[in-house]
């Protein structure tokens, strides 16, 4: 249920409310909007004394929340949800941000593979406008004998290249034993989509303070993707950034198929922003620019893309990396595109 406060209410007026909720075994969940404050309780509605909350000052009116999602819902934050990542919390000036007037854009390669070269790209994408570098130090593969990241040494390396560049670091946590090592280096934590139904990792993500980027289960429905995200609210983390890498169906000249009809969807249903991964989201460094761009014209709040100095040698996902060259081309269309739909990039 939403508790609505009325909008003269005093903070000892919601923390009443808050105790009260707790008393009946509820978890409460406080937004404080533009206009007015809103108190989710959440959880058994069964020793809930409605009349007792509807009774207490300064409550205007409770309403029940219908999606089976409750804090990633729209019903119970209208506002958009603006998430910001470092360098290190403190929200510097090239600081990615996600939900706002403004289109961030991470880029780097798939996998973190030395320090001079992801220094190198660190360095391309930024000149050509990136506001965050992504890179995985911990890769989740299929195949057990393909390369699996240079784990902590991979962190050290971002760091170096946060440190070289200002940029926000995004890297995949595919454990809980790695979460506390991974947010220790990183700005924004990665949820792979082979993760996103492992709801003891969202919760251990839900327990830190880093942004989250929490990828769709590649056969997830949109239910389920806002269900897990809901698993990282409820830990108390509610900077959570959705993000589209594209699902499996019986197509076959994409590795995954993007359905960016998701992006009005989320929006209709949740207040968090939505950013594409037109990498995975496609498989093939050729359809990256163009999907990138319908992205950003069909109302997305960021990018999550894939750029290698040398595709060919990459070692992971090269097919869809694209050069640091197409990326900066790629950057102007972008600018242009976000303009004609009133965003910034
Ligand atoms: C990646 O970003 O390189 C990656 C492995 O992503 P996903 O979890 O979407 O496959
Ligand atoms: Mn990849």
């Amino acid at each position: 249920m939403i508790v609505v406060m009325n909008p003269k209410c005093s903070n000892e007026h919601v923390q009443h409310v808050v105790e009260l909720l707790k008393q009946m075994g509820l978890k409460e969940h406080v937004i404080v909007g533009t206009d007015r404050t809103v108190i989710a309780g959440i959880g058994d509605k069964r020793n809930v004394d409605k009349g007792a909350i509807e009774n207490a000052p300064f409550v205007d009116r409770i309403v029940p929340i219908l999606a089976p999602y409750k804090v990633a819902s729209k019903e119970v934050k209208q506002e958009p949800t603006i998430v910001t990542l470092g360098p290190d919390g403190d929200h510097g000036p090239i600081g990615a941000q996600f939900g706002g007037e403004k289109i961030s854009v991470i880029a780097g390669p798939c996998s973190v593979e030395d320090e001079k070269h992801l220094i190198d790209i660190a360095h391309a994408v930024k000149a050509a406008g990136a506001t965050g570098l992504r890179g995985g130090a911990f890769k989740p593969r299929t195949n057990p004998y393909s390369f699996k990241g240079l784990g902590e040494t991979g962190l050290k390396h971002l760091a170096k290249a946060r440190e070289e560049t200002g940029l926000s670091v995004i890297t995949e946590v595919m454990s809980i034993e790695q979460v506390d090592l991974v947010a220790e280096y990183a700005d924004a934590l990665q949820i792979g989509t082979r993760n996103m139904h492992n709801f003891n990792l969202l919760m251990a993500a839900g327990k830190t303070n880093k942004p989250i980027v929490l990828k769709r289960g590649w056969s997830a429905t949109l239910q389920e993707f806002l269900l897990a995200a809901e698993y990282i609210i409820n830990e108390g983390n509610d900077n959570v950034i959705l993000c589209e890498r594209g699902i499996r169906t019986p197509e076959e000249y994409v590795r995954n198929t993007l359905p960016l009809a998701i992006i009005p969807a989320v929006k209709r249903e949740s207040h968090l922003p939505i950013i594409i991964d037109p990498s995975q989201g496609t498989g093939h460094a050729y359809m990256v620019p163009s999907m990138s761009l319908a992205s950003i014209a069909g109302g997305a709040d960021g990018l999550i893309i894939e750029v290698h100095q040398d595709p060919e040698h990459a070692l992971t996902d090269g097919a869809q990396s694209i050069t640091p060259e197409v990326f900066a081309t790629l950057m102007k269309d972008a600018a242009r595109v976000a303009d004609a739909v009133n965003r910034t990039i």
